[in-house]
């Protein structure tokens, strides 16, 4: 079996190796809160925003977590991989219960588990389905509680599909794991920040690059219809980065391949944190 380094409340070894709890909170209730955290080039992409991201997960929980401890488990994943591009996924677990029980006993001990791989950050073209988004109306949290994006994103696979585009009773809100963007002929559209959506760090960090170079992009509550009416779709996450959407089963939408807007954007958003790839 490959090598994966991976930590599990702070004791270091290979993924394979990690023994846990049938107990584990994160096991019987996803009572749990996570980040995936890209580098490239030995660079880790907007940590800041993705630790403030996971503190606000853990706040939303009461998750009291040692930030700092966490910190230097993510930076030693990465020194100790060796490995020049991939991402860290980093968990948190309320803990293990005495036996299964909704409500937790006060004094459990925070669970941690965290692995490092190695990722290729390349352009993609991205088949789509449109889906009902079936979340919750918390989907701000970064839970590990997503059985409503598995269920879509399984369902859009027997479509010969990569991802979902949901919506929640015809309302625009997100990928099944990424963020939603798509244009006319000169602006940028994309779903403002809601509970229903996660806030992504590609989606900010993409505004923000874009809005500086002059590009009027538009937060706003957006529908299907104006999804139709798309020239450009777009999806973003921290392993896509900004993955252009080439097809959306079931839904009559005519897309420029290789969209000027897409590349004047996409080309933007590589060159500053993709070393231009
Ligand atoms: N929405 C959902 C539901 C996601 O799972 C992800 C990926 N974690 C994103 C958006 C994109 O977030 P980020 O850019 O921070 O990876």
């Amino acid at each position: 079996m490959e090598k994966i380094l991976a930590v599990y409340n702070s004791r270091f070894s290979n993924l394979h190796e990690i023994k846990i709890s049938p107990l584990s909170r994160a096991y019987t209730f996803s009572d749990s809160v996570y980040e995936v955290i890209p580098f490239y080039n030995f660079e880790l992409i907007a940590f800041d925003k993705h630790i403030s991201r996971l503190r606000n997960s853990c706040n939303a929980l009461n998750l009291v977590l040692d930030f700092k401890k966490t910190t230097k488990e993510i930076l030693q994943l990465i020194s100790e991989s060796n490995l020049k591009n991939g991402y860290v996924y980093y968990q948190v677990s309320r803990g293990v219960d005495a036996i299964r029980s909704h409500i937790f006993n006060d004094n459990l001990s925070i669970e941690t588990f965290g692995y490092v791989v190695e990722h290729v950050f390349k352009s993609q073209k991205l088949k789509v389905m449109l889906c009902e988004d079936l979340r919750w109306k918390r989907c701000d949290i970064k839970s590990t509680s997503l059985l409503g994006n598995v269920m879509s994103m399984n369902n859009a696979k027997k479509k010969a599909c990569d991802e979902v585009i949901m919506h929640k009773e015809n309302i625009l809100t997100e990928g099944g794991a990424s963020n939603l963007f798509f244009t006319d002929d000169k602006t940028v559209f994309t779903p403002s920040i809601s509970t229903n959506i996660l806030p992504g760090i590609t989606r900010e960090l993409l505004i923000n690059e874009i809005k500086d170079a002059g590009i009027q992009v538009i937060e706003d509550e957006f529908n299907i219809n104006d999804l139709k009416n798309a020239e450009s779709i777009w999806l973003t996450s921290s392993t896509k980065g900004v993955a252009q959407v080439s097809d959306v089963f079931d839904l009559e939408v005519s897309l420029i391949e290789d969209h000027p807007l897409y590349l004047r954007c996409n080309k933007i958003f590589n060159e500053k944190f993709l070393g231009g790839c």
